[in-house]
């Protein structure tokens, strides 16, 4: 080959040289721009995919829910949360159809607590979930429930006013204009076919992707499912007759077979009772075991129960570890024989761990001790806790209410008050308080003066002023002014409960407030108004024999011309007990020593209270008062 040959060689093996080059090089290109666009897509698979995961797990959430028995609201609620808070939208609600004597009206069941809503509500005043929205049967939400589909509307403004019609023009239009809402979507809610409602949620978008409506509509098929399943499971609760724990019968099925139990009583003319059964110091073992333990002791007792019940009784589990039975045929020194049998075998079990526990047991018989089903229920609890007080590990037979004076009443009250309630009394009173009260009910002499004692130092113990041996004139006074209207005994009996506790709320005010010299702020007036009344609801509301001493405290605020409170009634709306004791408790003040000003005489008090004739109280009231007053000062 000659030089030329060659160079002619070279110069085709460098051409090829080169254009293999190139087309490497093309292919480099197309690879690079093929990864870039793989890269693309990945990253938008990425973002799919985790939107899939919030929504499953959005899902997976709320399938949680309806597998345990939490109430509808609850789930409702947590479901337009989750989908609120995970997934972005702006607002979310359910809102109910409903239907009462005016027609078909919607309402907000729950909805999502943020910032677009709470911009709504202030521009339309009432809040909408406030509100009974308007159900219009040709209106949107009607449209989407009848042909089951989702809609999505831009008209917001439209769709306020098709709820609301009398909003006026220019509020919808500034609760729609100037804010991030661009659109609604309405879902229906049909479970098992019916209307139940709708599911809205407002987004920032004008446009939805079509995963996004298939997501939206699976989302309320899930609440769907969930208002089935709550539904079911209330009703497998309301069907249910025994206790998980246990096994025993629950509270529904006593109280049902107890009403029977009555009919059956009268008809016959035959006898039942019923054995109150409570676990002593269930807490301690709570607090020293733990809970399983304290569960233990609990199926300790519905062991026993059923061991020892024949089988026409009904051994039920009242709730927590208060225990009912009930005896049918069985008249009181039966049932006190069973229930000792009962205690015995309980205090006789020896535990894991914990060893021996005790119980506390109360006996009341139909007829025998009440012919009222509630009283006799209240009766066996009575007895249940004298034998707590006794001491615990006992029995102890119900006394016929007509037999139980007021004031050994009045001093298982205090006791009740003293010994379960968390007042704050220094430990060393309250001890010694309780007993000279055991002492006085011991000695079956229910000693008047002890009870008036122990009224004065609790009333001491929040208010330092008051003057030692005046709750016996307060209820001496009292006594005198209910027989001069002729009230029946056991409305004077009442009166007289009522006045040893009418102030017992006060033992909850913080004591700087009472004590304080400097005139009071409105705040802390209406507080040392309003408080000792609820406190004292709270304190004596447990305490289930004195229910008609409650509304006499209730009430003693109220003023003859309904200026008075809680519930601004007058004239012979007010209880005349209540009025009675309004009268009584400010003369007592007004002669008694006040941070903020000096005693009055009797005289000068007398003149005050006549002032007020026809204001505060009634006029014949202030009449019997004075003349009753004079004869004492006389
Ligand atoms: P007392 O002798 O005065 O009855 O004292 P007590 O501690 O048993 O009674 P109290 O009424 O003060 O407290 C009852 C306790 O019982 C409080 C509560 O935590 C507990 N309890 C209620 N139900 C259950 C339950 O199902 N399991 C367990 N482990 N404890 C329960
Ligand atoms: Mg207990």
């Amino acid at each position: 080959m000659g030089f030329l040959d060659k160079i002619k060689e070279y110069r085709r093996m460098l051409s090829q040289v080169e254009r293999n080059i190139y087309g490497e090089k093309q292919d480099y290109l197309e690879i690079y721009e093929r990864n870039l666009q793989l890269e693309k897509e990945i990253e938008a698979r990425t973002t799919e995919l985790n939107v899939a995961n919030k929504r499953m797990l959005t899902l997976q959430h709320i399938w949680d829910m309806m597998n345990s028995s939490t109430p509808l609201e609850n789930v409702l609620e947590k479901v337009v949360s989750s989908i609120h808070g995970e997934l972005g939208y702006l607002h979310c609600a359910i809102i109910r159809k409903l239907h009462d004597e005016k027609g078909d009206y919607m309402q907000i069941a729950t909805q999502s607590k943020d910032s677009a809503i709470a911009r709504v509500n202030k521009i339309i005043g009432i809040p909408i979930e406030a509100r009974r929205l308007t159900y219009d049967p040709d209106g949107i939400y009607a449209d989407t429930m009848k042909n089951r589909k989702i809609v999505q509307t831009k008209d917001l403004g439209g769709t306020l006013k098709y709820v609301m019609p009398d909003l006026p023009d220019n509020v919808a239009l500034a609760a729609v204009t100037n804010q991030p809402c661009k659109s609604l979507i309405i879902i229906p809610l049909c479970p098992m076919n019916t209307e139940f409602g709708w599911f809205c949620v407002f987004t920032s978008r004008d446009e939805l992707a079509e995963s996004e409506t298939d997501f939206l509509s699976l989302f309320a098929q899930q609440i769907e499912m969930s208002i089935t399943i709550t539904d079911l499971f209330l009703a497998v609760k309301e069907q249910a007759v025994t206790d998980s724990l246990t096994g025993l019968y629950n509270r529904r099925h006593f109280e049902e077979t107890l009403k029977r139990e009555v009919t059956r009583a009268q008809r016959q003319n035959q006898p039942f009772s019923i054995i109150g059964i409570d676990l002593d110091y269930l807490k301690k073992i709570n607090d020293k075991y733990g809970h399983a333990y304290g569960d233990l002791a609990i199926k300790t007792v519905a062991e026993v129960l059923k061991s020892n019940a024949r089988s026409i009784d009904i051994p039920a589990r009242m709730g927590g570890e208060e225990f009912n039975v009930l005896l049918p045929g069985i008249e009181s020194s039966g049932a006190m024989k069973a229930a000792e049998r009962i205690r015995k075998a309980i205090a006789d079990k020896e535990l894991d761990v914990i060893g021996h526990v005790t119980a506390s047991v109360g006996v009341a018989t139909f007829l025998e001790h009440s012919d009222n089903i509630e009283e006799l229920l209240e009766l066996t609890d009575q007895a249940m806790y004298q034998s707590k007080r006794n001491g615990r590990n006992q029995v102890t037979l119900a006394k016929p209410i007509s037999e139980t004076s007021w004031q050994e009443i009045a001093v298982n009250t205090f006791l009740e008050i003293l010994s379960k309630h968390n007042i704050p009394i220094p430990q060393d009173i309250s001890k010694d308080l309780q007993t000279k009260l055991k002492d006085a009910e011991d000695k079956k002499e229910m000693s008047k003066e002890t009870l008036f004692n122990v009224a004065d130092i609790l009333t001491a113990t929040y208010n330092p002023m008051h003057t030692k041996g005046i709750m016996k004139s307060k209820v001496f006074m009292a006594t005198s002014l209910a027989k001069r209207f002729d009230l029946p005994k056991d409305e004077i009996d009442n009166l007289r409960i009522a006045m040893l506790l009418y102030d017992i709320g006060n033992l909850m005010l913080p004591p700087e407030l009472l004590q304080k010299t400097t005139p009071l702020t409105e705040e802390e007036k209406q507080h040392i108004k309003e408080h000792p009344i609820i406190a004292a609801q709270e304190i004596l509301k447990p305490i289930s024999y004195i229910q008609d001493v409650i509304p006499i405290i209730e009430h003693h605020h109220e003023n003859w011309d309904g200026t008075g409170y809680p519930q601004k009634l007058s004239h012979n709306d007010i209880p005349l007990t209540s009025q009675i004791i309004l009268i009584i408790d400010a003369y007592f003040a007004l002669i008694e020593h006040r941070p903020y000003r000096a005693k009055m005489t009797p005289q000068e008090a007398l003149e005050v209270i006549k002032k007020d004739a026809g204001k505060k109280w009634n006029e014949a009231l202030v009449q019997e008062f004075v003349t009753l007053t004079e004869l004492d000062l006389v």
